[in-house]
């Protein structure tokens, strides 16, 4: 049997007919290529009639206009040649194009999200009406997974909102709101949702008796009128503020750039083969691959529950405890509060409470677009925000979480106290970074409601929350805990137990190797400059300074003594504790710390790190360098695999990249690692092999490599 189609034909008022899109079965409407074809056979219908004198698109989904392209679709198709590439851009425009050529005018009634090949469709469309609803979002967004809008959109957008807000949106990718795009040009009218219809109707019967779609339609075929001056100051200003956004790792925004302004001096047809060739050369480029698996990567997580039992539900998490008003508590603290979950903080010492309460109402109250504090928002928090030092008051949370100080004993005692007073069915959690969680559970009576929530600094920036699983927490702890993370709007992954959990025991091969070439007689400034040059936001050196050598001192010891077989702590970060360089909280560490200026360099830290370094350099290529830093983590997440410490190899990408910075361009360490091949992998570790197991391949390495096969196997699902 055929698939129910997406699009059916309706006729609002006798002459006006409207095309709704409602994908059966699915959230979202997206445009793959069967919707393409039912627009296609639509279109030639309503071509053909002489009785229709105005045509409406719209959704069928309240909320929900069209998502864009069909991704997966894409993905399906990455090894297409350049020049198939722009023929699927072409077809796509032309069908699109065709919205513009009718002999009636047509209007697109957007309610909710359109963005991508949708705001493409619509673009096509002789006038768009938008409702009022928070939910309407218009955008270009490719630029955000490596390409740039292949179906006229470049061509159309500075015909319609001006070439400035063209190149702002599809440069930028960013969405704007129905009263930005009104104001932009691109909405003609913004409505309540259920008055959409009939603002619609209202502009095709204007259009009819004033014709004034026909004149735009003359004019958007023609170049886009600006001063050969105004156009280049345009062009080097975004080519400057691109350059700075990207680090020229992403080569999506600048393409686009070029083909927009190129575009915009030709005539629109010429415009749009322009675009189709710019596009088929980012199509299935790495950059490109590497961003759509960020892409799965995140929607696969939206959609995992943690347990692979799905008649299993999660408990609702409305009131949280969290005891230590510290950095994390505090921050943790806040981010409960934004999502409206109640909270009940205490700490052992008065003064850390006074300071974490204003620390948390600091943040909650400040509102990133007026860069402000607003008053409003402080007391709505204030009234969900609680503090006490009765233990009966803290277990009586759904949820209760400990981050207190990073002492065993304390935490020990802490939870065993609480967990006394918690009835069942309520949850306890740590949010320790390096003790094991199986032994934080020893001596609870209730263990298998026991897991750790590990948050990473700054909270209200990190994504990434690490879920421990012990090995007694049970199912319906995990599942909450997850649930909970997500509603802070947070991406956990499921971590079991084990020292430095996942990204802490990912991140020590790389930050010791980092040690290992400074003694070796590398520069701070060549190790760091390598890393930066791979794409991460800092090097490893500066990352020290950010986290604290002294918390570096103690995380590292935990992890070389649980692996003394292929990590020795370096005995830099020890002189340099003892000397009272803790990194930027001491305003000295590697680099001195002055104020808000950028980190500078110290000549006293070399004269104390002069007997831990070699004489003469070791001589490396920047390539050597970032081999030596980032192979030995690789080695490290294969062994994770092999362990079986997370499910499934993603967890390890949504790891590195939402918790260490790993670049998104390159996919995820093990993206990056299939995107050379597991062969190839082994090969660059050949050299390294006398450095020790740290970088020897590991048996699954070496299974891959002999296969020829991927961590990912072809697919991130
Ligand atoms: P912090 O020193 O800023 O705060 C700890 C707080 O716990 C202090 O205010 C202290 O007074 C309080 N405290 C100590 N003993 C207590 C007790 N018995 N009862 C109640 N309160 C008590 O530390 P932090 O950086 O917020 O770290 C807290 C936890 O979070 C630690 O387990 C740490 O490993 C973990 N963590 C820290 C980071 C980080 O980067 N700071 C990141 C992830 C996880």
């Amino acid at each position: 049997m055929p698939d129910a189609p997406t699009i059916t034909v309706s006729y609002p008022v006798a002459d006006v007919a409207a095309l709704t899109l409602d994908m059966p079965g699915k959230g979202a409407n997206v445009l793959s290529q069967s919707v393409l074809q039912e627009l296609d056979s639509h279109l030639q219908q309503l071509e053909g009639r002489s009785d229709i004198r105005g045509l409406i698109i719209r959704s069928g989904k309240p909320g929900q206009f069209i998502a864009g392209a069909d991704l997966r679709e894409f993905v399906a198709s990455l090894d297409v040649t350049q020049s198939q590439a722009a023929e699927m851009c072409q077809r796509g425009r032309r069908l699109f194009a065709r919205l513009s050529q009718t002999q009636f005018p047509t209007v697109a009634a957007i309610d909710g999200i359109c963005v991508g090949g949708g705001a493409e469709l619509v673009s096509w469309c002789d006038r768009r009406v938008m409702s009022d609803s928070p939910k309407t979002q218009f955008g270009f967004p490719e630029v955000k997974l490596g390409l740039f809008p292949g179906w006229g959109g470049t061509a159309r957008a500075p015909r319609i909102a001006g070439l400035g807000n063209a190149v702002e949106m599809i440069t930028g990718g960013e969405s704007i709101s129905a009263q930005q795009a009104l104001a932009m040009g691109w909405a003609s009218d913004v409505v309540p949702p259920d008055r959409l219809m009939e603002s619609a109707l209202a502009i095709i019967r204007e259009e009819q008796a004033t014709r004034a779609y026909d004149r735009d339609r003359q004019r958007c075929q023609g170049p886009v009128a600006i001063s050969p001056t105004e156009l280049g100051f345009l062009g080097a200003t975004a080519a400057g503020y691109i350059q700075q956004q990207t680090g020229g790792h992403y080569p999506a925004p600048l393409a686009a750039l070029e083909t927009i302004l190129a575009g915009s001096q030709l005539d629109c047809e010429a415009a749009c083969r322009l675009e189709a060739d710019g596009m088929a050369r980012l199509f299935g480029s790495p950059v490109n691959a590497a961003l759509l698996n960020i892409f799965f990567l995140t929607d696969l997580n939206k959609k995992d529950r943690g347990v692979d039992r799905s008649e299993l539900q999660p408990r609702e998490i409305r009131t949280v405890s969290i005891l230590g008003a510290g950095i994390m508590g505090a921050g943790i603290a806040a981010a409960n509060l934004k999502r409206e979950v109640q909270v009940l903080l205490t700490d052992a010492r008065s003064e850390a409470i006074r300071q974490g309460v204003q620390g948390v109402l600091d943040e909650v109250a400040y509102d990133r677009e007026t860069k402000q504090k607003d008053f409003d928002r402080a007391v709505r928090a204030a009234a969900l925000l609680n503090t006490t030092t009765d233990d009966a008051a803290l277990a009586a949370s759904d949820l209760v979480i400990e981050a207190v100080v990073e002492n065993e004993q304390v935490k020990r005692e802490v939870l065993q106290r609480l967990e006394q007073r918690m009835k069942p069915g309520q949850l306890l959690a740590t949010n320790t970074s390096t003790i094991p969680v199986n032994s934080l559970a020893q001596g609870l009576e209730h263990p298998q409601r026991f897991c750790g929530i590990h948050f990473f600094n700054p909270v209200r920036r990190m994504k990434l929350v690490e879920v421990i699983r012990g090995q007694a927490s049970d199912d319906q702890t995990i599942i909450t805990a997850v649930h909970y993370a997500k509603r802070l709007g947070k991406m956990p992954v499921v971590v079991k137990d084990g020292p430095g959990f996942l990204v802490n025991r990912l991140l020590l091969p790389y930050m010791d190797e980092a040690l290992k070439l400074v003694e070796q007689g590398l520069s701070f400034e060549d190790v760091d400059k390598a890393a930066r040059r791979f794409g991460m936001p800092m090097g490893p050196i500066e990352l020290y300074d950010m986290v604290g050598l002294d918390t570096a001192l103690f995380a590292g010891k935990v992890l070389c003594q649980a692996f003394p077989d292929r990590f020795t702590a370096s005995p830099i970060v020890p002189a340099l504790v003892a000397a009272g360089r803790l990194g930027q909280k001491s305003g000295r560490g590697f680099f001195l710390h002055v104020g808000k200026k950028r980190p500078q360099t110290d000549p006293e830290v070399m004269a104390l790190l002069k007997p831990f370094r070699s004489e003469k350099p070791v001589q490396l290529k920047p390539d050597q360098i970032i081999h030596r830093l980032f192979l030995p983590m690789l080695v490290e997440a294969s062994r994770v695999l092999e362990e079986g410490l997370v499910r499934h190899p993603r967890d390890v990408d949504i790891g590195m990249v939402f918790g260490t910075g790993f670049p998104p361009f390159r996919g995820g360490l093990l993206h990056w690692a299939d995107s050379l091949g597991a062969a190839k992998v082994v090969e660059f570790l050949k050299p390294l092999e006398p450095l020790g197991k740290r970088v020897h391949p590991t048996a699954l390495l070496q299974e891959l490599a002999a296969k020829g096969r991927k961590f990912y196997d072809g697919s991130p699902s």
